[in-house]
């Protein structure tokens, strides 16, 4: 089916920072996605869409959709989009696409999702969708920010364990690892540091990774992505596509321009 792109309603807006906020909008019942992929949103601006790629945040069983959002001061979308407001019209593509999916890594035991910055939005998804419990035995959420601030959603990811469906899922599975580089905090440091020092491994209680059982998902700015992934080629890790399976699999959260 072609795509198409249709106008949908804000239902609520919240401002984490002066530079990052969520909305959630209305979501058309035809609008299908799978957890951790991403579509082009946008508004009308002089009587044409602008869009912009954008990571839905919610799993794919929800009612709404949901987005986090950083606010670029003078950027073309986001300059806007930072005053939207409840009943304001969003416009979404119905054609969602993207390489944060389960399926196109090998089979492992324990998936990491590192992601920077809004870099953590596919893996807000994927962390609310069972699936991902089913697949794997620990799941590793690792969030890096500058300041303390910028970890967006803390509360809501430590109080998965009491979701009422798969609570005790991921009570087992998951962990959850914030840190941020610009102040003191519980965990500090850049993940390319912390995983090439073992630090993170230590610090959870895990081995370090090997081929047979450790699989990486990848969501940053593109200096991040090319960090990492050296450090991962390192470790002889491949890199999955939508075609072929692989250890680890990259979005970038945004393009340089
Ligand atoms: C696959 C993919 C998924 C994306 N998902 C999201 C998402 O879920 N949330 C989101 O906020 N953005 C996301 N982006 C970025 C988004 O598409 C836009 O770039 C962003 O909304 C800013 O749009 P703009 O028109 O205001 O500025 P643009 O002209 O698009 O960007 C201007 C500059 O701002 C900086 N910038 C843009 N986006 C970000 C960002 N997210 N974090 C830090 N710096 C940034 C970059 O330096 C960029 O060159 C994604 C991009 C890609 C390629």
């Amino acid at each position: 089916m072609a795509a198409t792109v249709r106008e949908e309603t804000v239902t609520h807006v919240h401002h984490w920072t002066d530079r990052l906020f969520t909305f959630k909008t209305t979501r058309d019942p035809s609008f299908r996605f799978r957890s951790g992929q991403f579509t082009m949103i946008g508004l009308e601006d002089q009587g044409k869409p602008l869009m912009r790629a954008y990571s839905l945040v919610n799993p794919h069983y929800d009612e709404e959709l949901e987005f986090y959002s950083i606010k670029v001061q003078d950027g073309p979308l986001t300059s806007k989009l930072q005053h939207l407001k409840v009943g304001d019209k969003v416009l979404v593509n119905s054609k969602p696409t993207g390489t944060l999916v389960a399926d196109y890594l090998f089979p492992g035991k324990h998936l990491y999702m590192l992601g920077t910055g809004t870099g953590l939005a596919p893996f807000l998804s994927l962390i609310r969708d069972p699936e991902i419990y089913e697949q794997y035995e620990k799941v590793i959420l690792v969030h890096g920010c500058r300041h303390i601030a910028d970890l967006s959603y803390q509360a809501e990811i430590e109080a998965l364990p009491d979701n009422e469906f798969f609570g005790e899922m991921v009570k087992d599975k998951l962990i959850y690892y914030p840190t941020v580089t610009r102040e003191p905090f519980r965990n500090n440091g850049r993940i390319t540091a912390l995983l090439e020092s073992g630090k993170l491994f230590n610090d959870i209680g895990l081995p370090k990774p090997n081929l047979d059982d450790d699989r990486f998902m990848l969501c940053g700015s593109p200096a991040m992505l090319a960090d990492l992934v050296a450090v991962l080629k390192s470790w002889d890790l491949q890199e999955a596509t939508t075609k072929n399976p692989g250890h680890y699999a990259i979005e970038r959260a945004f393009v340089e321009k």
